[in-house]
């Protein structure tokens, strides 16, 4: 990979890279189909990170099928899928973690220890071996967005974050790998979330600022339907993801993490978005 991008940089190809962990369904094609569209190279890399799982369950039954991962990404013409080994990510003796401060902590950093710091040294090794001109994110993953913005402007990488739209399933659920482990009647029941976020998004058009009325709409909606066990809602700004008490004119994320069963599903809106 270091020697492909390093080619590709002396040709002055602008370079753009969809980083995923696999089992790929439509919210990667559409950050792929973006990259593809303004780019003239697009690599995908896929690598399932044991460093931001902090349960070794997780890991273990997170789904990977690499073969038909990378069929599908034939499909929309991606350069190279790149699909590291372990060892070429974390070599021997490998000791060094990026650790973004407090945006780490908070919301998933707190149900799930340590998760952001390996999010954010796969991305720092990533990036550096890539070196992209754009690099891709879903807004699913709202406070991944967060730490990758402020840690490529921290440590000076030239990669262009570029951020895009949750896509769901016809229900409104948030497509996401976890899905698959859910049975079809919790993935019908999972879409209580997202009428839970409009519910609050309507109350917030007619002029609801109070970030605890927010939440308890939110509450109350996901609360109708007995699979659902909310894990937290919260109302945070975009930016620094510290908790809101009145939403002002700032971009505005209501984050809401729920366990269907025993898979945990994160989803979010955004409030005030400026286009
Ligand atoms: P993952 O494979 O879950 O690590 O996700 C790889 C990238 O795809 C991340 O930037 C995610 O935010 C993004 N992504 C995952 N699900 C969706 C979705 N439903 N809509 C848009 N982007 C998504």
């Amino acid at each position: 990979m270091f020697s492909i991008s390093r080619k590709l940089r002396r040709e002055n190809k602008t370079v753009g890279f969809v980083p995923t962990m696999g089992a790929l369904h439509e919210g990667h094609f559409s950050l792929v189909r973006e990259a593809r569209a303004s780019n003239d190279i697009v690599i995908v890399s896929i690598f399932v990170n044991p460093a931001q799982f902090n349960d070794e369950r997780d890991l273990e039954k997170y789904p990977r099928d690499l073969t038909a991962d990378a069929a599908r990404l034939a499909e929309f013409d991606v350069d190279y899928v790149y699909a590291p080994e372990h060892d070429e990510i974390y070599p021997n003796g490998f000791s060094t973690y990026v650790y973004v401060e407090d945006l780490g902590e908070t919301l998933e950093g707190a149900a799930r220890p340590g998760h952001f710091r390996g999010v954010a040294t796969v991305v720092t090794i990533l990036l550096n071996t890539v070196r992209p001109a754009c690099a891709y994110f879903g807004q699913k993953d709202a406070q991944q967005v967060a730490i990758v913005k402020r840690l490529t402007r921290d440590l000076g990488f030239e990669t262009e974050i570029v951020v895009l739209p949750t896509i769901r399933e016809e229900s409104g659920l948030a497509m996401s790998s976890r899905n698959a482990l859910l049975s079809d009647d919790d993935r019908q029941k999972a879409a209580v979330i997202l009428h839970a976020l409009r519910d609050a998004k309507v109350a917030f058009k007619k002029g609801e600022r109070n970030a605890l009325r927010l939440v308890e709409i939110v509450q109350q909606a996901i609360a109708t339907e007995p699979a659902a066990r909310i894990d937290y809602i919260s109302v945070v700004d975009r930016e620094t993801l510290q908790p809101i008490e009145k939403v002002g004119d700032n971009e505005t994320l209501i984050v809401v993490a729920a366990f269907f069963g025993d898979v945990r599903l994160i989803d979010n809106i955004i409030l005030n978005r400026k286009q």
